[in-house]
């Protein structure tokens, strides 16, 4: 087995993987991903923007309001502060690393989205914002002398050293040939987990490999009931399903029922622009019943704002319908997972030598719902703070236990279930849950662990934080934010975070 050792090993190289790896300066980095990041991160599909309280008139305690708002009592709100705090800085630091956001009039463009109060949505290169934010960071990245790439690692297993401290990962490379990092610390940045579900506008990318393997470990985790659900995905056979930017919606853009009616018209006094949640389950709704649901963009596309959505436009014409001239067909689908490995102020997990950040690390900021754009923001200011963290800590002397070779096989995974594992969490983790199917999903997810092929390390692992997800949905027995019970409509106020 090839081995390699180093100081701090980064695990993702999506905007939070990158930004960590850039802060940690001067500890020697080594960046671990499975794919381009361009082609294989949350990142670089990322449309909206960014949200921060730059605008005239705006402020920290205004973003502030509205993120706990979305979060539905749930947030921890010194850490949603402390993130918002710090939107200038992140903005600052972007645009000094190459970002260049969309200016108007007089200064940047601030964009109205949903949930939000005011317009504070940046944008750079229209609703390319992801990629142009990732392009950026991989440009000064590539520059960084502190930084080795190691592209083409997927990441299978966490390493434990002599004093059972993490000390770096077990991965394989393009070939499935089986290698092991030792590293002093680790931090994991591997983003989401909608690949767990059949209709998800993440890449394969987003399994929840980081989530899966710190909590094979033991690590304290949170929140794996809150999964929120775009309500704008373009329903097509795509696998991810293209999306279509909720700042459509922020346009103007309306959504029709199959009759042509105003489907969110009498369901929330905000309508069209309630909060993603209450919008997912109107869609989904719809969508179990087999009508179809309408996204409504034409005024947009034809009124001034046309040329701030290429992306939309193109996705649109991909599939060959033009949301200049009609309505285009929309679903609900897996977007962004709101918990995830829980970590303190700087990013330490509850495991010695692990840290982590970005969409796989629960800071508490999004509580039961994430306000949109608050994420790319989220996983930029706090992969700053895990590297600037990890630069002034100095590494404990730790020497990894030399493993051995994983009982693992790359294609036992290919075809060890993981069809059946997404089935499964689609039909009872979606928008509208209920015991009963809870619970037979949980019956059928154990039944399918039994059946597993035990080299299939990876599908393993998913199917084991499936089951966490699903327990931890049934425990909830409220409605909260994303995570909707049939069979317990109301909020649970005894639940609420103080
Ligand atoms: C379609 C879409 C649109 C979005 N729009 C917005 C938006 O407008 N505004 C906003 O704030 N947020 C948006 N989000 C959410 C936001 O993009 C993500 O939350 C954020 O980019 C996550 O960044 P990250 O660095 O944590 O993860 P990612 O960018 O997903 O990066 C994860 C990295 O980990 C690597 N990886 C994963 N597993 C392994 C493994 N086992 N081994 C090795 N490497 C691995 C991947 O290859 C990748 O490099 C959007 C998400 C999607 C899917």
């Amino acid at each position: 087995m090839d081995s390699i050792d180093t100081d701090v090993l980064v695990v993702g190289a999506g905007a939070a993987g990158l930004c960590a790896a850039i802060s940690a300066a001067p500890r020697r980095v080594l960046l671990a991903f499975a794919d381009d990041p361009r082609a294989a991160s949350s990142t670089a599909l990322a449309q909206g923007g960014i949200a921060a309280p730059l605008g005239a008139g705006d402020s920290v305690r205004s973003q502030w309001v509205d993120t706990l708002a979305a979060g539905c009592h749930s947030s921890d709100r010194r850490a949603a502060l402390r993130v918002i705090r710090a939107a200038g800085e992140a903005v600052r630091f972007l645009s000094g690393v190459g970002v260049r956001f969309d200016q108007g009039a007089s200064g940047w463009r601030m964009h109205l989205e949903a949930g939000h109060s005011r317009p504070r949505v940046l944008h750079a290169e229209g609703d390319r914002t992801g990629r142009a934010i990732l392009e950026a960071l991989l440009a000064h990245a590539a520059g960084c002398g502190h930084i080795e790439q190691l592209p083409g690692l997927r990441v299978a297993s966490l390493l434990r050293g002599e004093d059972g401290d993490i000390a770096g990962a077990l991965g394989f490379d393009r070939q499935g040939a089986p290698v092991r990092i030792g590293a002093r610390d680790t931090v994991l940045a591997t983003g989401g987990l909608g690949g767990l579900f059949p209709f998800t506008t993440n890449g394969r990318h987003a399994g929840g490999d980081g989530l899966a393997m710190a909590l094979g470990c033991g690590a304290r985790v949170a929140g794996l009931e809150f999964i929120q659900f775009h309500p704008t995905a373009l329903e097509t056979p795509e696998d991810p399903a293209p999306l279509l930017t909720e700042a459509l919606r922020g346009a103007g853009a309306i959504l029709l029922d199959a009759h042509g009616d105003r489907l969110m018209h009498g369901a929330h006094p905000l309508s069209d622009l309630a909060p993603r949640d209450v919008v997912a389950r109107a869609v989904w709704a719809r969508r179990l019943r087999g009508e179809a649901v309408w996204l409504d963009a034409t005024a947009v596309f034809r009124g001034e704002h046309a040329g701030e959505f290429p992306l939309a436009l193109h996705t649109c014409r991909a599939h060959g319908l033009d949301p200049a001239r009609e309505p285009v067909p929309v679903t609900a689908a897996a977007h962004y997972h709101m918990g995830g490995i829980a970590v303190d102020a700087l990013g330490r997990t509850s495991l010695p030598g692990l840290w982590a950040c970005g969409e796989v690390a629960c800071t508490g900021m999004h509580g039961a719902n994430r306000l949109a754009s608050n994420s790319l923001l989220e996983a930029v200011v706090c992969g700053r703070i895990a590297g600037e963290s990890l630069a002034r800590s100095s590494p404990a002397p730790c020497r990894p236990r030399a493993p051995a070779a994983p009982a693992a096989d790359v294609a036992a995974d290919r075809h060890g279930g993981a069809a059946q594992l997404r089935e499964i969490m689609g039909r009872c983790m979606g928008p509208l849950r209920h015991e009963g199917e809870l619970l037979g999903g949980l019956r059928e997810l154990t039944a399918l662990r039994e059946r597993l092929a035990p080299e299939a390390l990876t599908t393993r692992r998913r199917l084991e934080l499936a089951i966490a997800m699903v327990r931890a949905a049934l425990v909830r027995r409220e409605s909260r934010g994303a995570h909707w019970r049939s069979d317990f409509p109301q909020r649970d106020p005894a639940a609420d975070t103080r």
